[in-house]
């Protein structure tokens, strides 16, 4: 027999952006009935788990922050990972949300009840909290992917993913194996090549990278964003159509990615003077295929003496030792997995069960998929915040929070307004937006690129991007069409 532990009208799944802007959002509405279950022991999501050397964010901190919330203090274009921690709790703490924080809470099952319409969130500690809507912010780039390489336990140096960062290991003078070079060690590798005595980077594809515009704001600029009435917003104004215009070529042509790969074509010939290296850490498909990385020290940490850049891929891990694809072996002290996460998963693995017993693997058996990415038939009054083809390659996500958020705030006041008890999307409105999806982003870049990539699920199918501008979505998502929802009285 499960205890019931609280009965908050609404549970909220997570403390990152999402949580905290949903949160923020109900309290202004002066809805104060709510918990924020957070599996760790403080709240921050993917900023508070990333703490690699040299974590930053690639998106600019005017933009990559709450629109309602500016920050007129951060101290570069690129805010580093602690800076951005920092205004998250900051944040948290402005708007008194720590007293709905429950932490320790990780979520294990979330079923809803069929007789009383209420959802059953249960945690791993056995807490069992009941309300009438939940709010899913689980973000998706938190479970570590690692590779399956023969050999892989047999090691007996350290060995850890970019995610989980082992700082009771000191690297320097180590030999170390860095495997793969993503968004995450494309930040990290220039730090660690700083401290190790050897580095080998293995690389299975090159990422397209252009130049970091990063700076530090001066003093004064910081004084001005605060005391000049109106700069800080014109500033993250002129940003965000900045970014928004880099979605042309990834919403209406890849043809029009060829500025792109220009500019990151001349960081290459500008970076590296080695014309084997050059060759190694070009790409083959175009750009945009995968996310486009932004550093101006990746290059040069590899071009240094003491790194390798080994392409042969990697064939068996043995005690000390790594194996590559020509037979090599190179003897290293440690490992950093920098593979990524396990994207879909996030949301898949998931013990979420909705009306009459449906499990939510049995509703996405061909491939997950939402309506604008929030609401998921047969899962009345769940909202997802940055679910399926709600991530960007262009712009900040914390845009499309917002967006979301409003339209669950919207969601709520339907409810109310109807004096209903639930909102259940139709399968024909779903299946609708999703077909319209699809069509477009079969054409788009990560499709036609050439190249494979998380974006992309087992099948080929994008699960995970926007196809076009972010305020295309914005104005979609403004107002719930009644219509596309069963209302549950
Ligand atoms: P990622 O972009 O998925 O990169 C994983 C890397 O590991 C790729 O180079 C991949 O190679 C390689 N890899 C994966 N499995 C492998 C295997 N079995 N053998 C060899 N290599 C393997 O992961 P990430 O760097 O952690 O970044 C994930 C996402 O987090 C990013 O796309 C981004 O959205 C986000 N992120 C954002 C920031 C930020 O500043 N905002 C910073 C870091 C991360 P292939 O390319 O061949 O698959």
């Amino acid at each position: 027999m499960t205890v019931t532990t609280a009965t908050p009208a609404i549970t909220i799944i997570g403390s990152g952006f999402s949580g905290l802007g949903m949160a923020i959002k109900l309290k202004e509405a002066g809805f104060h009935d709510f918990v924020i279950l957070e599996k760790a022991p403080d709240l921050g999501g993917t900023w508070r788990e990333n703490v690699y050397p040299g974590c930053a964010c690639d998106v600019p901190s005017h933009m990559y922050s709450f629109s309602y919330e500016l920050n007129p203090d951060w101290s570069r274009m690129f805010a580093p990972q602690r800076e951005i921690w920092d205004y998250m709790r900051r944040t948290a703490d402005k708007h008194d949300l720590r007293r709905h924080l429950r932490y320790d809470a990780e979520v294990v099952g979330i079923e809803y009840e069929d007789e009383t319409r209420k959802w059953h969130v249960s945690t791993r500690d056995g807490r069992v909290f009941v309300s009438n809507a939940v709010v899913s912010g689980i973000g998706a780039l938190h479970v570590p992917s690692y590779p399956t390489i023969p050999g892989m336990e047999s090691f007996r140096g350290r060995a850890f993913h970019s995610s989980r960062w082992d700082h009771s290991f000191d690297l320097t003078g180590k030999r170390v194996a860095v495997i793969g070079t993503g968004a995450s060690a494309i930040q990290f590798v220039p730090r660690v090549a700083e401290r190790a005595a050897r580095l080998t980077v293995f690389q299975r594809t090159p990422p397209w990278i252009q130049p970091k515009p990063d700076f530090r704001f001066p003093r004064a600029a910081r004084a001005a964003f605060r005391r000049v009435p109106g700069l800080a917003r014109a500033f993250r104004n002129g940003i965000y159509w900045t970014l928004e215009a880099r979605a042309l070529g990834f919403t209406i042509d890849p043809r029009l990615m060829k500025v792109q790969e220009i500019v990151a074509r001349r960081h290459i010939e500008r970076q590296i003077k080695d014309p084997e290296l050059r060759r190694k850490v070009t790409p083959d498909y175009t750009i945009g295929c995968k996310r486009i990385l932004l550093s101006s020290d990746y290059y040069p940490a590899l071009a240094r003496d003491n790194v390798e850049l080994v392409t042969d891929g990697v064939t068996e891990i043995r005690e000390h030792s790594i194996v590559d694809g020509q037979g090599r072996e190179h003897e290293v002290d440690a490992i950093i997995y920098g593979t990524g996460f396990k994207v879909t998963d996030a949301l898949n693995e998931q013990r979420i069960v909705g009306r009459n017993g449906v499990k939510i693997q049995d509703a996405w058996r061909d491939g997950i998929e939402a309506h604008y990415g929030i609401s998921v038939s047969g899962f009345p009054n769940l909202f997802l915040l940055l679910g399926p083809n709600t991530g960007l390659g262009h712009n900040s996500v914390v845009f499309m929070i917002e967006c979301q958020v409003r339209y669950v705030m919207e969601c709520l006041r339907l409810l109310s307004r109807e004096k209903a008890h639930a909102l259940d999307v139709r399968q024909g409105a779903q299946d609708r937006f999703n077909r319209r999806l699809r069509e477009r982003l079969d054409h788009l870049v990560w499709n036609e690129g050439g190249c494979r990539s998380w974006y992309l699920d087992e099948n080929g199918v994008n699960r995970t991007l926007w196809p076009g501008f972010t305020f295309e979505y914005w104005a979609r998502t403004r107002k719930v069409k009644p219509r596309a929802y069963e209302i549950i009285r």
